[in-house]
Parts: C-alpha cells; sequence; structure tokens
C-alpha cells in the first residue's frame, strides 16, 4: 500500500523545518523530504543576523517621491519591518539558547548622516512594532563621542563623522542548528522526516499527488493531499517537476562572507554601514574573530554559488580596506569564507527580485494544493510556518487533531563536544549519517575556528559502528569532510593563526 500523507514538505532548510511543525501541530499528517541534510542549504549560508528590520525601514523611506513612485514596494518594506521586529521578539523568547545580543555601531558619515529626530522616530516605529519587548537600547552619540568609539578607530574620515548611532542586535550562531531542533520538535509531534532523500518526480494521481523519492537504496512513491515546496532557491525546479516549469517565482542572488581577525579594540562589537551601490555591509563578531560582508551578485542554485570566488573575497577586502584603511589587511588575512545564494521574490514583471516574502497557492495555476514560499528568511521562519499552515487550511482540513507547537526537548549532552554519547545520540536520534552531518549541523565542533577538522577523525571512529561503515567508508567519510571545509569555505589550512586557538565561536 502506498502510504498517503495530509501534507508533503519538499525540502529541509528552515523554511520547510518551520512548515513542517506547523503543519503537524495543527493535525496534518506531514512528511518532509530532504535531499542532503537539515539546514544544509542556504541556511547554513547566512549572515546569522536576526536583525531588527532597520534597513527595510531606510529602503521604505527614502523620499517622499520615491515612496510616491513605488508605494507597494515601501508599504512591503514597511511590513516585513514590522516582521522582522515580530520575529525577532518571538525567537528571543522561544530559543534564547539560540541567540545572543551584538552591540552594533552605525557611523554617521557624510553620506549617510541623519537628524537625530529622524532616527529617533525611526526606533520609535520598530519599538512599537513589538510592543517594546527587546529592547533596541538606540544610543545616538555625538561627533565627538563617536571619534572616541573603540569600534571606530581606524575608520577612514573619523574626523569629519557626523556622530554614530549604537543598538542591540541578536545573531543567531548555529543556524543549521536551528533548523536541526525544528524539525526534532516537529518529529516528536507527529511529523515523519527524510534525509539524504531528494523528490524526484511530481505527478497528479486522482484527487492526490504521488510524489517519488529517490535515495541511496532506490526510490519509492507516497501519496500526498497537498505539496509544500519549500526548496529555497530550488523551488522552481520542484514546480517544474510537477508539470509547470513555465510558473517562476524565485530568483537567486548570491552572498558572500569573509572571515578576518581583526584590531581587539573591535573584539565583541558589530559594525554596520552600506556600500557606495546602497547595499548593507556588516563586520559581525565571531568569537575572537569577525566575519565581513555580505558581498551580492546575481546566481542561481548552481553549486559554485555556493562557494566565495576570488573576486567576490577582493571585492569585500577593498570594501573593508575603504572603510578602516588602517587595518592594512590583505588575500593572506582571509582565514575562511562561505558563500550562499538567496532565495528572493520575482518581481511580478518577472524581471529582477522583489522585497516579498510570501507564500503561494498554484491552485488557480493549475496545480491543485501545491504551495509554494519565497523569499524565506531564517529570522522569520515562524511566521513563514504559520503562513504557509494557513494557506494549506483554506483548502484542506487537517486528519489529525492539533497538537502544542513548541514541545520542550530536553538538553542533548555534550553537544559542544565529540564524545561516544554525543555522536551516538547524533546517529541514533537526530538522523545524522555523514561526518558534516555529525559535525556541523549535530554538534557545536564543525564551526571551531578549523571548521572541526581536529575532531573528524574520533567522531568518524565513534560514528562507524552506528552508520556500519567499513574502515576504507570511515576513511572516505574523513577524506569528504576535508574536501567539504577546504572547498566550500576556501579554509586556510593549516594555518597558524588558527592552529592555536580552538574556542569555540558559538559558546556564550
Ligand atoms: C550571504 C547570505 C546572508 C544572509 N543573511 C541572512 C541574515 O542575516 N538573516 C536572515 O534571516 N537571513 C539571511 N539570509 C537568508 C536566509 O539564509 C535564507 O533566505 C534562508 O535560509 C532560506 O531558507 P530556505 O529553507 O528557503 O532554503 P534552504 O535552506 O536552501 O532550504 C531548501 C532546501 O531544499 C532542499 N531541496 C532542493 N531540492 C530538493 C528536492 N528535489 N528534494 C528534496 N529537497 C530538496 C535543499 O537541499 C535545501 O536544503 C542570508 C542568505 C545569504 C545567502
Amino acid at each position: 500500500m502506498t502510504q498517503t500523507y495530509d501534507t508533503v514538505v519538499v525540502g529541509g532548510g528552515i523554511i520547510a523545518a518551520a512548515a513542517g511543525q506547523h503543519l503537524a501541530a495543527a493535525g496534518y499528517g506531514t512528511l518532509l523530504v530532504e535531499r542532503d541534510d537539515y539546514g544544509s542549504g542556504t541556511s547554513s549560508r547566512t549572515s546569522r543576523l536576526q536583525h531588527c528590520g532597520l534597513g527595510y525601514l531606510s529602503a521604505a523611506s527614502g523620499s517622499i517621491a520615491a515612496f510616491l513612485a513605488r508605494p507597494r514596494s515601501a508599504i512591503e518594506c514597511f511590513s516585513l519591518m514590522r516582521r522582522a521586529m515580530r520575529g525577532r521578539a518571538e525567537f528571543v523568547r522561544t530559543a534564547p539558547e539560540r541567540v545572543k545580543p551584538v552591540t552594533f555601531v552605525v557611523p554617521l558619515t557624510r553620506e549617510n548622516a541623519i537628524p537625530r529626530w529622524k532616527a529617533r522616530l525611526a526606533f520609535r516605529l520598530m519599538a512599537a512594532s513589538d510592543g517594546g519587548r527587546v529592547p533596541l537600547d538606540l544610543q545616538i552619540l555625538s561627533a565627538g563621542e563617536a571619534r572616541a568609539h573603540p569600534a571606530l578607530q581606524g575608520m577612514a574620515g573619523l574626523d569629519g563623522i557626523h556622530g554614530a548611532m549604537t543598538f542591540t542586535e541578536y545573531q543567531y550562531c548555529w543556524p543549521e542548528r536551528i533548523v536541526v531542533d525544528t524539525v526534532m520538535k516537529a518529529r516528536a509531534i507527529g511529523m515523519e522526516a527524510l534525509n539524504h532523500t531528494a523528490v524526484t518526480a511530481l505527478a497528479r494521481d486522482g484527487d492526490l499527488w504521488r510524489v517519488t523519492l529517490t535515495a541511496a537504496g532506490g526510490s519509492r512513491d507516497v501519496l500526498a493531499r497537498a505539496v509544500v515546496n519549500c526548496a529555497g532557491v530550488w523551488v522552481d525546479e520542484i514546480t517544474a517537476l510537477a508539470g509547470a516549469p513555465h510558473i517562476r517565482r524565485n530568483t537567486g542572488e548570491k552572498g558572500t562572507n569573509i572571515v578576518v581577525r581583526l584590531p581587539e579594540s573591535l573584539r565583541g562589537i558589530g559594525f554596520e554601514t552600506v556600500t557606495a551601490a546602497g547595499a548593507p555591509f556588516y563586520l559581525i563578531p565571531w568569537g575572537a574573530l569577525h566575519y565581513a560582508g555580505p558581498w551580492d551578485s546575481a546566481s542561481d542554485g548552481r553549486p559554485e554559488g555556493f562557494r566565495a570566488s576570488e573576486a567576490e573575497i577582493a571585492a569585500i577586502l577593498d570594501q573593508l580596506g575603504r572603510l578602516f584603511p588602517g587595518f592594512g589587511l590583505r588575500r593572506e588575512d582571509v582565514l575562511y569564507s562561505w558563500a550562499g545564494v538567496r532565495p528572493r521574490s520575482l518581481a511580478r514583471d518577472g524581471k529582477g527580485p522583489a522585497p516579498a516574502v510570501r507564500e503561494h497557492d498554484l491552485t488557480d495555476e493549475g496545480l491543485p494544493n501545491l504551495f509554494t514560499f519565497t523569499g524565506g528568511l531564517l529570522m522569520t521562519h515562524r511566521d513563514a510556518g504559520r503562513r504557509l499552515r494557513r494557506a494549506v487550511a483554506r483548502r484542506l482540513k487537517p486528519s489529525g487533531p492539533p497538537r502544542p507547537l513548541d514541545t520542550a526537548s530536553p538538553p542533548v549532552e555534550d553537544m559542544d563536544r565529540v564524545t561516544q554519547a554525543s555522536v551516538a545520540h547524533a546517529v541514533l536520534n537526530e538522523q545524522a549519517r555523514t561526518l558534516s552531518d555529525i559535525l556541523r549541523r549535530r554538534l557545536s565542533v564543525g564551526w571551531e575556528p578549523d571548521l572541526g577538522l581536529r575532531h573528524a577523525e574520533a567522531a568518524a571512529r565513534f560514528a562507524a559502528p552506528h552508520l556500519g561503515w567499513t574502515s576504507e567508508e570511515t576513511a572516505a567519510q574523513i577524506a569528504c569532510f576535508i574536501d567539504e571545509t577546504v572547498t566550500e569555505f576556501g579554509l586556510r589550512w593549516p594555518s597558524p593563526d588558527l592552529a592555536c586557538r580552538n574556542e569555540n565561536v558559538l559558546m556564550k
């Protein structure tokens, strides 16, 4: 008998995880299917900011003329800011162990100086959006105070600075684990989830969808009353599998970050500005290091989009050099880098990205009960889950009773260490199948400054009996993990700068 679900969720990034959790909690019999590991796609390549939405507000509040020329886009930006603030408050409340506050400094230079009243008004608007539940701690510094601020030492044009703003942003340091946590919470309330399994075909079968699942062991079909397509930058490929390649909702935008060591005066402090092209540019603390970026360019979901190119690294270094010429950073100072392709909603005219973050019900376009999500962000993922649940509910009733959304999961022991117990837990209880699954997405050691290389052998040895790896397979897993670290992250290894420092950047 082919198994029938209310909903099959395609993908295992943050949006799929949130959708699966909300659908399962509403009583929908749900299967989530991820072709790689949970949280290994774009969700693992972000700038890790649960930001307050200030950027949306400045985009929406340019000039009256700009507002009148594109009112829809400005209103969209206001609504994104509101959702960012609400998402921030909700996430800080529901997952305090996964976020930490970081003070950010924004220099007010000749190019971006805004009157104090305008800054205060913007922050009042933002605070009103979440009812002031998670404070923003705005401070506006005078020119003299800004010139003396430790984080601005070495900045170009410091003498002519008009002042600075400081405020609290939140950083979610470990997005991969946030995805795994969400999938595990959903499994605890009845959702089924398969990683390392791809959706390879979708076809109508009477009133249902026939979904073909392909894993290393072969293919099988399941049936679903609805399909919720949360494949991120690959959503249009899934729609094409369902026989509608002409329906396009996504466009990709590549973003790159580099990891460098900055002077001690900046330790633990974030820095935010905009590039000459008007794009946000951050220096974000990362343990004793910082990452800088993002640098954006158009891209689709091909593998090269998930690696920083030399041109992108050079562009970030150039930007850093313009901001802080005193740092004198060169290519050899880049310890590693990461890149990813953001799923962005395609504008209605089909030309370029739009700021929208939204669900699409494709029923009226010939794909009954097929839903997609575009432009999804990690920081507003719970809102995405709710929107998708509501979209499904407009078409289908759940077959089961509602369940609690946020089950309290028992703390995972030794999550920050490689031990027999922590590796066994990752494999036996949390579906880890590869060394990368274990080291980067179940245990935090994959984000130590050497990206987990020093733990590869021990973790592989502990995992082998549980996963039935032969000695050749164990060696192949280690080789694969090293290759991923060097190819995907461009880690300079061995690096004298990193070798002596094994502090775990995810530890508070
Ligand atoms: C450089 C950069 C910086 C960013 N900074 C931030 C930030 O600071 N804050 C923030 O909130 N957001 C940020 N984002 C955006 C955010 O990371 C993404 O928008 C979000 O992670 C998208 O999640 P997703 O679930 O839609 O996609 P993904 O995480 O990519 O998940 C989609 C999944 O679908 C799977 N899939 C694809 N095809 C199939 C198939 N046929 N079968 C089964 N599975 C399939 C993929 O393997 C993938 O895991 C940033 C993004 C980038 C690139």
